[in-house]
């Protein structure tokens, strides 16, 4: 399975003075316009295509010289909307799987076999195309803060849509150009039934009653049977479902981890888990790369397959809630694009830690595999930084041995990276631990 294309624009490198820092992201059009794209599905454009592309990418190719739409509106063929308009294709992965050598999952694996020790130094950024749909509540400073890029860039690459600063209107869409992967919410469609009511509705999609009013422009709350709402729900429109055990189970409707920013696929892993696994995943790769904006790159490696089940060599992987991701590294070992074995020498503690500490944050962790010998160099730190015991003991079976209760287990092989595994989404009544 190919992991879903995505453009992939390599910006070249910030300087590491914040001033720079912000005029390279005001740069990024032109790097776009200058060729530095090589192509523009944007990341909320990964999914199904939707209705209405084409005209969206013709209306972009009217745009301003230095406004990247017009860049992608030019290139006719690579703007994302008109392809997928074009080719009606509903499945990502094939029409993906077309392109070749811009699926980065398959591209990494090609350079992984050759490359035997890839040279150290620092990672490229990858810059992504995003298409933020605005919501109720958006500010240009909260999406400037998500994205990881300066407001007045955001202002800058949408200068139509936003006339005045600070002023955004639920609905529209907004270019951003980011290197923090960003979990994209995308519009669907509610057709209001007989009976219906706002707050029920808006109960059962998970949104709010104000969302709804926003996005539909409702004065009051009077409904007409099949009338049209609009919503935005993060993933696709249809949901996963989780069944089974971890080894004994399978997939419902897995979503594919979609190609992003800070992160890698290493060599042609399965990258199918449940919408909350790939939510968690980019929300929890995306603090990552907002705390350490020059990384390392995360490798995340198998997931699941696309309908679950049986993935050789895992015993597990079955049913859309385990991921397997690279231990981070220090400097002089980047950049590590695949998985490496890990031991004192090599282990940066602190971004392992960072990452590992983002996802327990949410509550979400069923359970962690990480070898014993690296659970004791976690340890040690922790103990460093003055974490209680009590903690530490919830945490780490070290010192108590490989047979001893806590969140993270020693489970063979875990030197080359960590397992995490998350608990049954809640609604998926036939998920089992
Ligand atoms: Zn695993």
């Amino acid at each position: 399975m190919t992991p879903p294309h995505v453009g992939e624009a390599r910006a070249r490198r910030a300087p590491t003075s914040e001033r720079w820092g912000h005029l390279a992201w005001l740069l990024v059009p032109f790097l776009f316009c200058l060729g530095g794209a090589e192509s523009s599905v944007s990341a909320g454009e990964r999914g199904k295509p939707e209705k209405g592309k084409k005209a969206e990418g013709k209306a972009e190719a009217k745009k301003g010289e230095k406004d990247p739409g017009k860049a992608e509106g030019k290139k006719g063929e690579k703007d994302p909307g008109k392809a997928e308009g074009k080719k009606g294709e509903k499945d990502p992965g094939k029409a993906e799987g077309k392109k070749g050598e811009k699926v980065p999952g398959k591209a990494e694996g090609k350079k992984g076999e050759k490359a035997a020790a890839p040279k150290p130094g620092p990672r490229k950024k990858k810059v992504y195309p995003y298409e933020h749909i605005v919501e109720k509540g958006d500010s240009l400073s909260q999406l400037a803060e998500r994205y990881g890029v300066p407001a007045k860039a955001i202002q800058r690459w949408n200068q139509k849509k936003i006339k005045e600063a600070g002023h955004l209107r639920a609905g529209v869409k907004l270019r951003i150009y980011s290197s923090v992967p960003v979990r994209i919410k995308r519009r669907a469609t509610y057709i209001v039934k007989k009976g219906d009511n706002l707050s029920r509705i808006a109960k059962a999609l998970n949104v709010s009653v104000e969302h709804l009013k926003a996005m539909n422009n409702l004065k009051g709350s009077t409904l007409k049977a099949r009338q049209k709402l609009s919503y935005l729900l993060p993933g696709p429109e249809n949901r996963s479902e989780s069944v089974g055990r971890p080894s004994d189970g399978r997939l419902i409707n897995g979503e594919s981890m979609p190609a992003g920013p800070g992160y890698t696929f290493g060599r042609r892993p399965n990258i199918y888990g449940t919408n909350e696994s790939i939510g968690l995943l980019i929300e929890g790769i995306g603090s990552f790369m907002r705390k350490y904006p020059d990384g390392p790159t995360v490798v995340v490696g198998n997931l699941s397959r696309s309908t679950g089940g049986k993935l050789s060599p895992h015993k597990s992987h079955q049913s859309g809630r385990d991921v397997d991701l690279g231990y981070m590294h220090k400097a002089k070992y980047q950049p590590v694009e695949s998985m490496l074995s890990t031991n004192a020498e090599n282990i940066d503690l602190e971004k392992t830690w960072s990452l590992l500490e983002i996802f327990l944050d949410t509550g979400k962790v069923k359970a962690v595999f990480i070898d014993y010998k690296i659970q004791r160099l976690l340890y040690d730190y922790l103990v460093k930084k003055k974490v209680k015991q009590s903690k530490l003991e919830k945490l780490f079976q070290y010192p108590r041995g490989k047979g001893a209760e806590a969140l993270i287990k020693h489970v063979k092989g875990h030197h080359h990276h960590v397992h995490l595994r998350f608990l049954c989404p809640a609604g998926d009544d036939r998920c089992a631990d």
